[in-house]
């Protein structure tokens, strides 16, 4: 896509001031909200490789790259709204709450998600519930020494 255009995640911002700096490994999301606007944006250009360094590091080997290839490949995205970022939940959580739409099989559809970061050495990663997550009572996969219920895991009780 050109640099100038507006980014596709929707802010309003060109690329090149937006979401590309994420893309190119340039700069890392200044908060959740950033995250997610870039990890929507590299769905629709099918950089796949950004969605895996994007999401929790002990759960990168768990991602299907090739599900996740063919699914942005088949998909027609139509959009993205953020409806609310929680920038501070303690001291390393945040939450974004979002709707993507996107065109499967010639019919409109909407993804409506809270989802949960963690920052882990200063960088903001996605928790990807969809994987298998630890056990309540085992400790975080984020390395903040606590039990992952009284961490990540708050999230997903
Ligand atoms: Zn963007
Ligand atoms: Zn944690």
């Amino acid at each position: 896509m050109e640099n100038q255009q507006n980014c596709l995640c929707g802010s309003g911002r060109s690329y090149a001031a937006c979401c590309e700096p994420l893309h190119t490994g340039r700069q890392t999301a200044a908060d959740a909200e950033a995250l997610m606007r870039s990890r929507y944006c590299a769905y629709v250009l099918q950089h796949i490789d950004y969605i895996v360094e994007t999401t929790v590091p002990v759960q990168q080997h768990l991602l299907d790259k090739r599900a996740l290839r063919s699914w942005s490949e088949n998909t027609r995205w139509l959009g993205l709204t953020v409806l609310k970022h929680i920038p501070h939940i303690g001291k390393i959580h945040a939450q974004v709450e979002f709707v993507a739409r996107f065109q499967e099989d010639g019919e409109a559809c909407e993804h409506h998600e809270l989802s949960a970061f963690v920052l882990i050495g200063g960088r903001w990663y996605f928790i990807d519930p969809t994987v298998p997550l630890p056990t309540m009572k085992q400790p975080c996969f984020c390395g903040s020494g606590k039990k992952f219920k009284a961490c990540c895991g708050q999230f997903f009780k």
